[in-house]
């Protein structure tokens, strides 16, 4: 069997790039300010400069000092859209949503043609866990922007947001016949959540399961330190599990049970809008074979691709690849259904913990039978 295991990831975080700012000398009195050439009262001209130093230090992921410049310039310029939005963005960067939510929405107010607001907001909303708001936005969006370039994936996005959601109150979706049964569900753990299409498993008989690691040397935007972010995330998932699921990384694929590649190329994805993907093969027996790809470049521009990133990345696939196949619509597990906007290291909870312990540690009835 071959599953797609659809991350769905926001579309939101690029940054207005709107605000070029003309660099001539400073206006006598009497002259112009102009930005992005049209004229501007000077407090405008003033707050854009705040803008862009403010801009600047969000692309270099300078999250709080950034959001001080742009409220400097927000208090100069209440008025001024591009600057709530930006300053919306380094809200929701620093993990304060209700205030990044009221900053999107302000800056709507003033500029409804603000095509990257829309985006923003819904993927605020999408971030955190209010589905119906985020599918609402992004259809606000599809219907003012049809043309817009994000317009497919955005459509695609609502579309995979609507299946997986759907999926939810509907229990079985064409599970494999020799699939366990879901998980029932428990209070302490999300294991019935994310078993919706069937239980399965690594067979304890293939521990420790062996994983090979692709030379990414050569991929656009790899950087070393991902790797050592993905072997401590495989490392955290084996703690996490009580000793139940063991790795050991191994040099040559051929002796490999997981396969990790890196790629810049998010075109290779079944879906478009996704920073990783994992796909599983397995039998009545379990598990046979994972491969995990990863995305080294970010899918919009400006969006830097972090350490905490591929960080939150690295816990989701492990956790897909270990047979946690479907997601949660609580932020705070490593399987909830996106990425969220924040850029803050993740560990694993107590409850992925007890989620990877039931599922390993069930002596589950047939048709699997891998216990004693
Ligand atoms: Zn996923």
């Amino acid at each position: 069997m071959n599953s797609n295991l659809a991350k769905l990831v926001t579309l939101s975080l690029s940054l207005l790039s709107v605000l070029a700012i003309a660099t001539e000398a400073a206006p006598q009195s009497g002259e112009h300010y102009m930005m992005d050439g049209k004229p501007v009262p000077r407090s405008f001209f003033d707050a854009g400069q705040l803008v862009n130093e403010g801009t600047n230090l969000l692309r270099a992921n300078r999250n709080q000092e950034a959001s001080v410049k742009l409220q400097q310039a927000i208090a100069i310029a209440p008025d001024f859209a591009e600057a709530h939005h930006n300053y919306g963005l380094a809200l929701a960067k620093l993990g304060k949503v209700p205030s990044a939510v009221e900053q999107f929405q302000l800056a709507l107010k003033l500029k409804p043609n603000l095509d990257t607001s829309w985006l923003s907001l819904g993927g605020l909303y999408q971030s955190t866990g209010r589905v119906e708001d985020a599918i609402k936005t992004y259809k606000e969006f599809l219907t003012r922007f049809p043309n817009n370039r994000d317009a497919p994936k955005v459509a695609s996005l609502v579309q995979g947001l609507q299946k997986e959601f759907a999926s939810e109150s509907k229990q079985s979706i064409a599970a494999a016949s020799w699939l366990a049964p879901a998980a029932e569900a428990s209070a302490d753990d999300y294991l019935a959540d994310v078993t919706r299409r069937g239980t399965m498993r690594w067979p304890a008989e293939r521990m420790p399961i062996k994983v090979y690691l692709q030379s990414a040397d050569k991929v656009p935007g790899f950087d070393p330190k991902f790797e050592t972010i993905l072997k401590k995330s495989f490392d955290d998932w084996a703690q996490a599990s009580d000793g139940l699921v063991k790795f050991e990384f191994v040099t040559s694929p051929t002796q490999a049970d997981i396969d990790v590649s890196w790629t810049s190329d998010s075109a290779k994805f079944a879906n478009s809008a996704e920073a990783g993907e994992t796909r599983l093969t397995s039998n009545k027996f379990g598990i046979l074979h994972g491969v995990i790809q990863l995305l080294t470049v970010p899918l919009i521009p400006g969006i830097l691709v972090t350490a905490n990133r591929i960080r939150m990345i690295s816990l989701h696939e492990i956790g897909h690849v270990l047979g946690l196949t479907g997601h949660t619509s609580n932020p705070d597990d490593a399987m909830f259904y996106s990425a969220t906007i924040m850029d803050q290291w993740r560990t694993l909870s107590p409850r992925d913990a007890k989620t990877i312990i039931r599922l390993y540690s069930t002596n589950r009835s047939s048709p699997q039978k891998d216990g004693p």
